[in-house]
């Protein structure tokens, strides 16, 4: 009976297996359908230098504007994609977008850096550099070092000596790094010397904790330190009331984005974000 029990169990775990298998296959094909039908678009989120106020560019941010289901956030349908070639194929079309909407921008007199989001698989291609050239090609009026390229420290550590070849080749073309979610991943310390990425994103889960949580706030200090050391420069985002930017902007810290400044926003909103937005620092504004 025992060993019919786990017959049963067996053929049970099979159908699950089945069922998550097609589950996956479906969700993919389903996404494969959105790039087809143009579903996929960026919304812009602000970043800004909190101190003196100035804007210094936009992180463009992928939304999936499903016919059923409303406006999707990454979440909600990205790590489906992961360790799948679909993956590189969005990310191309997040690049060639980005860059697109910066030639617009660039043709209206706008002249808004840019950072795209990179995927570790999209990274760790061989002929990501030469891709990367390629798009920048398609638009000649967007200078190379206005698009920076955003990846996850976590996504750099699975083969280090490669990232760092890929980072360097595309700042040959002129396009730099920034590692985000920075601190999350362990060793930051060592593996920073192995990426020469120009800036380091201090994630929004120290920023968020930082006015009740010391660790936090010994967390950011570190990172603030370690980019002083290596010569990178820092932004922190997730700042959402102006008792963070105070804080970040005393401890040497004055760039950030976060809800605080301005949420992510459709591509047609930021031009009209960027004139509305006075220049007096995020201090001032309370
Ligand atoms: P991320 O790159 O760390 O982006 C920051 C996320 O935090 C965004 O969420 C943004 O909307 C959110 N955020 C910004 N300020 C605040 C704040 O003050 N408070 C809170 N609670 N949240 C804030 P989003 O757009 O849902 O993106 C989530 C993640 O998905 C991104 O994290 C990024 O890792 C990934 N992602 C987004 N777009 C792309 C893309 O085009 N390609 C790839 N590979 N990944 C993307
Ligand atoms: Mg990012
Ligand atoms: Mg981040
Ligand atoms: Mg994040």
């Amino acid at each position: 009976a025992a060993k019919q029990a786990g017959k049963n169990r067996y053929h049970l775990f099979d159908v699950a297996q089945d069922n998550a298998i097609k589950i996956q296959h479906d969700s993919l094909e389903r996404i494969r359908l959105a790039l087809s039908r143009h579903e996929f678009l960026l919304y812009y989120q602000p970043k800004v230098n909190m101190k003196s106020g100035e804007v210094i560019g936009a992180e463009a941010l992928i939304r999936w504007q499903h016919p059923e289901r409303g406006l999707l956030n990454p979440a909600e349908f990205l790590p489906i994609t992961e360790d799948h070639p679909i993956s590189i194929e969005i990310g191309e079309w997040v690049i060639g977008t980005a860059l697109a909407q910066m030639s617009s921008w660039h043709a209206r007199g706008l002249a808004v850096p840019v950072s795209v989001n990179i995927g570790a698989r999209q990274l760790q291609q061989d002929c990501f550099a030469t891709r990367l050239s390629q798009l920048l090609a398609e638009h000649p009026n967007v200078q190379p070092w206005s698009l920076q390229l955003e990846v996850l420290e976590t996504s750099c550590l699975e083969d280090l000596g490669k990232v760092g070849a890929v980072m360097k080749a595309c700042q040959a073309v002129g396009v730099d790094f920034t590692l985000d979610d920075f601190g999350t991943g362990y060793s930051s310390l060592s593996h920073l010397k192995h990426l020469p990425a120009a800036t380091l994103k201090i994630d929004q889960s120290f920023v968020r904790d930082m006015l009740d949580d010391p660790n936090d706030l010994a967390i950011i200090n570190g990172v603030i330190g370690l980019a002083r050391a290596f010569g990178r420069s820092v932004i922190a985002e997730g700042v959402e009331t102006a008792a963070h930017a105070t804080l970040l902007i005393s401890m040497g810290c004055e760039d950030a984005q976060g809800y605080g400044i301005a949420r992510p926003m459709p591509a047609t909103d930021l031009p009209a974000w960027i004139s509305g937005w006075r220049h007096l620092g995020y201090v001032g504004k309370t």
